[in-house]
């Protein structure tokens, strides 16, 4: 069976040719699809029995209930979805005062390697479709009461190109989920010509990992730095405009003793000086087997206020579901194993 979910407006309006079925059936399709969040066939009324029949035959909407949970004291909640090969992906329901979050996971595992990182760790398993992606948004209790989505959930989106601007387009159409892309952030490691494809074809905000201002330190916690120094990532970047629409975020996770000083923080703030941003320190979640020691408050205020004082505007983002392990790949590793 094919899936429905995750199909463009014109792939579906080449089903609908396909089988034969009046062209206006391509919007009735995608209504039942993404507004209306059917999850069989069935439910599509205003298309004929006949019609529902011939789309079942070869169909099914591919909807996936997420198969556990676990909520944290501060009502983060992380969700564990099974994917089509026996592995498992999880997202992480945020939700704020104003804001109600859900990061979403690109892939099943990831290529990348990063130190840090207990996702790194489980290796590739496969990509996640568009289907795959929007299953996580629209198949959780707090669906409908989502303000922002973003992209920084297992795997790399740059590293599954296609299927991330197919979930993009879906999302942000009117034949869609209608948001607009200023709602939605993708976060990447830099991959170069994919970000280059990215910062061209899409409009939503931007995040770069990037953890240390200094080449042979990145290196070593982050593989991708060899192929793609980031270097050449902050010199793509600052050909593109990021002082209106879009904006563009940098991620630097704080470990103690190694990217948490004055020299890091000075680096830093040459590196990024000319480009209108922010900068998001996040506290380090420990992972078993990688001896990698966090920063402590005092520290990450000091670099915070550093780069503030600066003129960047640099902000500690608060530790969510800490009692929960929320750092990304954590209970779905557990899963694997099981
Ligand atoms: S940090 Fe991101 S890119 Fe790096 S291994 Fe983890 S999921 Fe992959």
């Amino acid at each position: 069976m094919e899936v429905l979910l995750g199909k463009t407006f014109k792939e579906i309006q080449q089903i609908v040719e396909e089988l034969n079925m009046p062209r206006f059936a391509a919007k009735q399709i995608t209504q039942w699809l993404y507004q209306k969040k059917a999850s069989s066939i069935d439910e599509m009324s205003n298309i004929s029995l006949k019609h529902r029949q011939i789309l079942k035959d070869k169909y099914t909407i591919g909807r996936t209930d997420f198969i556990g949970k676990q909520e944290s004291t501060d009502k983060t909640v992380k969700y564990l979805f099974a994917t089509n090969n026996n592995r498992f992906i999880e997202s992480v329901y945020i939700p704020e005062k104003e804001r109600a979050t859900l990061c979403v996971s690109s892939q099943v595992g990831c290529k990348m390697n990063c130190l840090f990182c207990m996702t790194g760790k489980q290796g590739f398993a496969g990509q996640l479709t568009s289907g795959d992606i929007l299953n996580q948004i629209i198949s959780i209790p707090e669906s409908n009461s989502l303000t922002n989505i973003v992209y920084m959930g297992m795997g790399e989106p740059l590293d599954n190109l296609e299927e991330l601007f197919k979930s993009l387009e879906i999302i942000t159409s009117d034949y869609g989920f209608g948001w607009s892309p200023k709602r939605i952030t993708v976060s990447t490691i830099g991959p170069l010509p994919a970000l280059k494809r990215f910062l061209e074809e899409s409009k939503v905000h931007l995040a770069i990992s990037l953890h240390s201002p200094f080449h042979f330190e990145r290196l070593s916690l982050m593989p991708i730095e060899k192929a793609y120094p980031l270097s050449d990532v902050i010199h793509l970047i600052k050909q593109y405009d990021f002082s209106h629409q879009r904006r563009v975020s940098f991620e630097y996770i704080l470990f103690a003793g190694l990217n948490d000083d004055f020299k890091h923080a000075l680096a830093l703030s040459r590196l990024i000086k000319d480009i209108p941003c922010r900068v998001n320190l996040i506290k380090y979640h420990r992972i078993p087997e990688i001896n990698l020691p966090a920063s402590d408050t005092n520290k990450m205020v000091e670099f915070r206020d550093f780069l503030n004082d600066r003129g960047i505007a640099c902000t500690i983002r608060t530790s969510r579901g800490e009692d929960i392990l929320a750092a990304c790949g954590m209970l779905s590793t557990n899963k694997n194993k099981e």
